[in-house]
């Protein structure tokens, strides 16, 4: 109570001073606490500032803090160049070849050092023909570092040592009041880089805080420059979004503001498959469960999810020409992968992955003699059974199969042999291999029908 009603009369006497043209906003208003900064982003903080430099923590952590979230890292701004920085700490060593960034590493933390930098102005910017941004490298002073920044909540600079921000840009009022309001004029802004349209969606979805008006206002006009945007930067963002713990608001956004379309291959694809729809929102929805819980995500299983439908309705073709299954599968992989190459950089090292949890899809249907206990030593066995539990509960299968799996893979021996079906049921159907059905696979056919086991392998 006492303590309560002192933080009160504190709060009240604490003052906001300006120094130059930022806000000192101190502890006593903000409370962001130095215990809350992470061992190395101190270390790096107190070791700049012991040689004489400045250094402060910025971006994402300084934001998420003041929204009671857990920062994913702790970036570090300084005015020391990068040889300065690397000359300060001993493991450390100067990455990037564009702007150059300091890593340097506390055991298990590595801490991103970069040096104040400059928007350079209008007249000698360099842009391409749609007003983006070329190159934004040169070094500035910490007001400059703020406003070459993308949003107010972003550009604020916390010092460990006093525990006060500096606030060029109202960022602090602006993160109290949950707004996400870009700095400056957002036609300019986005067109310098329009993939801040996306981290608008992205930022305002994760933190779940308001996108403000005249922010969101020109992306309805402005969504085409995307278009331009490297691919392999699109393809960074998205799967950011895919794997923000929020992918479903994430998306839900996205169409809202009409975004999706032509934004990316991979995201149409999500967005207009009206079958596989319910299928891809329960894997994010998947994906945003297992991240809030702390468990591991593989971009090859989401990716895996993502095409799976494609991969079914080239697979159904296939098979009413009278391919055999499991050859059928192996065509349709690669030309769902070869198609999403040519447009998306979704890259190789994914394929095995998602070639074996879709190839495992098959051998669930499996159900006697040896098979299921093969299956059950696939290393790639849990991946594939979560995926079948996703085209369960969209309906793309029968429940009884996922429940099968569930039981059979830990129940007694004497148990599995009660449970497995006499052979030539289910999966070794030779009837339905030769005759297989007519059904489309968007009405949810399922893609177990007669496989052969070895084939498979
Ligand atoms: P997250 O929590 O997802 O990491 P973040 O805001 O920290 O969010 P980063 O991509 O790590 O995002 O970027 C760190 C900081 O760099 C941002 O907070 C912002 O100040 C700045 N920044 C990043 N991307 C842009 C951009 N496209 N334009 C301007 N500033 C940017
Ligand atoms: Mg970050």
């Amino acid at each position: 109570m006492i303590k309560k009603f002192l933080k009160r009369v504190f709060r009240r006497s604490a003052k906001v001073k300006t120094v130059g043209r930022a806000q000192v906003i101190p502890f006593a208003l903000h409370g962001v606490a130095r215990e809350q900064i992470s061992y190395g982003a101190k270390r790096v903080t107190d070791g700049l500032q012991a040689a004489g430099y400045q250094a402060y923590v910025v971006g994402g952590a300084v934001r998420d803090l003041l929204l009671n979230k857990i920062p994913k890292d702790f970036d570090v701004a300084t005015d020391a160049t990068p040889e300065e920085v690397k000359r300060v700490f001993r493991r450390s060593r100067i990455i990037g070849r564009r702007f150059r960034l300091v890593h340097v590493m506390f055991g298990e933390e590595l801490v991103e050092v970069a040096t104040f930098r400059c928007m350079i102005e209008t007249e000698d910017a360099q842009t391409d023909e749609h007003g983006r941004l070329l190159r934004d490298n040169e070094f500035g002073d910490q007001e400059q570092d703020a406003a070459r920044r993308d949003f107010t909540a972003n550009a604020l600079f916390y010092d460990p040592a006093t525990q006060e921000i500096y606030d060029y840009h109202r960022g602090y009022q602006d993160t109290r009041d949950g707004v996400l309001r870009i700095i400056g004029d957002p036609l300019v802004r986005y067109r310098e880089d329009p993939v801040r349209m996306l981290r608008a969606v992205r930022l305002s979805a994760k933190l779940g805080i308001h996108l403000d008006a005249a922010t969101a206002a020109p992306i309805a006009q402005m969504k085409s420059l995307l278009d331009n945007v490297p691919e392999a930067r699109m393809l960074d963002e998205v799967l950011k979004m895919l794997l923000s713990g929020h992918s479903v608001e994430c998306i839900q956004k996205l169409r809202k503001m009409e975004l999706h379309h032509g934004l990316l291959p991979l995201l149409d694809v999500i967005m207009d498959q009206p079958m596989g729809e319910k299928f891809i929102m329960l894997a994010l929805k998947n994906t945003d469960e297992r991240l809030s819980q702390d468990k591991s995500v593989s971009p090859a299983f989401l990716f895996a999810a993502l095409l799976w439908h494609e991969v079914l309705s080239v697979w159904n073709q296939l098979v009413k020409q009278g391919e055999r299954p499991v050859g059928a599968m192996h065509i349709a992989m690669d030309e769902v992968l070869a198609r999403q190459k040519k447009k998306l950089a979704i890259p190789h090292r994914h394929d095995a992955v998602m070639k074996e949890i879709w190839l495992l899809q098959q051998r669930f249907e499996q159900r006697s003699g040896q098979r299921p206990y093969r299956l059950l030593e696939q290393p790639r066995f849990r991946a594939g059974f979560d995926f079948l539990l996703l085209r369960c509960a969209s309906n793309e299968v029968d429940n009884e199969l996922g429940l099968w799996w569930d039981e059979f893979q830990d129940a007694s021996e004497a148990r599995r042999q009660e449970m497995l079906q006499p052979e030539g049921v289910g999966a070794g159907a030779k009837k339905r291999r030769r005759k297989p059905r007519k059904k489309p696979a968007a009405e949810g056919a399922s893609t177990g029908q007669g496989t052969d086991d070895r084939a498979a392998e």
